[in-house]
């Protein structure tokens, strides 16, 4: 009951990359930055099993971000002319690369990373992927000038990936869909046909992570707009829940999403957010079991999980291991009480 994982990504080590940035600069090249890479993963491995998570990612430590990532082995994406563009609906601004000519993987992306993380737990292991909708949000198009066409181009592309990380022992394939909470009508419309399209023939679990951000202050100026209640799940969760998309991860602690919302994904497994990536304070067991506990007024309990809202990856290191820690406690005592 309650199995507990986070959202994705967790901060790379000062000697891996810049720290505290969503676009950061790695600190080494060639063979000595992809042995980093997996040092870093080895680390956070033993760090969540450590803490006692039920289910454990590579913290994302081989990829700078968690769209950009993915994007490095597509051919017919221009990366040296990156230009400057409003994302997630101009909330902020950021330097992107430019799709070109049409899109084809280089080879695997994220082989490395996967076989490794499989090759060092025992535990169930999640990978994340961007998903369609997302990346479309995320890269200029000179190419498509067409945001569904493209976002299909992308979506091909993800199978691949995803059917390959499948066939690396991957037990839960997600994909990251922060543009779900911006692009409403576009989201319940086309955006989860291609987050399908991304999933098609996987049978491994499938999920997709939909947030309100990292805690950067962009995201945390552009949730004060958003008034006293926060419903934009509310348009795509039906549309998830006719999905053929297995789980779905939701901010829910010290958020304004209305906990009844939660009711719309009748039939889906729920990844809960417990833990606050836009604060550093340290949440308690009681708090956490509290949010569950609201929770379980609309997820029954076997399709509960406990998850992060988002990623971890702009915050200190020690505050992200005490924030993993905090996940596992309270999720302990939510077995307790509710049992
Ligand atoms: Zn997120």
């Amino acid at each position: 009951m309650f199995d507990t994982a986070i959202a994705g990504s967790l901060p790379k080590p000062e000697w891996l990359a810049e720290t505290g940035k969503l676009w950061p600069r790695w600190q080494a090249e060639g063979q000595a930055l992809s042995q980093a890479k997996l040092d870093a993963t080895l680390l956070w491995i033993k760090l969540q099993e450590e803490a006692g998570l039920d289910v454990i990612g590579d913290g994302e430590q081989s990829r700078q971000h968690f769209v950009h990532g993915f994007l490095e082995q597509v051919e017919g994406i221009d990366f040296e002319h990156k230009v400057e563009m409003g994302i997630r609906n101009d909330r902020y601004k950021a330097m992107v690369p430019q799709v070109v000519a049409p899109l084809r993987l280089k080879g695997r992306v994220h082989a490395a990373e996967a076989q490794f993380l499989r090759a060092h737990t025992k535990r169930k292991i999640k990978f994340t992927l961007p998903g369609p909708m997302t990346i479309v949000d995320t890269v200029a198009d000179g190419h498509y000038h067409d945001r569904v066409k493209l976002a299909f181009a992308f979506a091909e592309l993800l199978n691949q990936e995803a059917l390959a990380l499948q066939a690396d022992g991957v037990d839960i394939v997600q994909f990251d869909e922060p543009a779900f909470n911006v692009y409403l009508d576009q989201a319940a419309d086309w955006g989860v046909q291609a987050l399908e399209h991304a999933a098609r023939g996987l049978h491994c679990k499938t999920a997709v992570h939909i947030c309100y951000g990292y805690g950067i202050q962009a995201n945390i100026d552009w949730k004060k707009t958003l008034g006293g209640e926060w419903r934009q799940y509310e348009k795509v969760f039906p549309a998830l829940a006719a999905s053929s998309i297995d789980q779905v991860s939701l901010e829910c602690i010290h958020s304004l999403v209305p906990a009844e919302l939660m009711a719309l994904l009748a039939g889906k497994d729920v990844m809960v957010g417990v833990i606050d990536v836009a604060s550093d304070a340290i949440e308690t067991p009681e708090e956490v079991a509290d949010t569950i506990g609201r929770a379980l007024q609309f997820v029954p309990r076997e399709r509960l999980l406990a998850c992060t809202n988002c990623g971890l990856a702009p915050m200190q290191r020690s505050v992200a291991e005490a924030k993993l820690r905090a996940l596992v406690q309270g999720t302990a005592l939510a077995r307790q009480r509710y049992a």
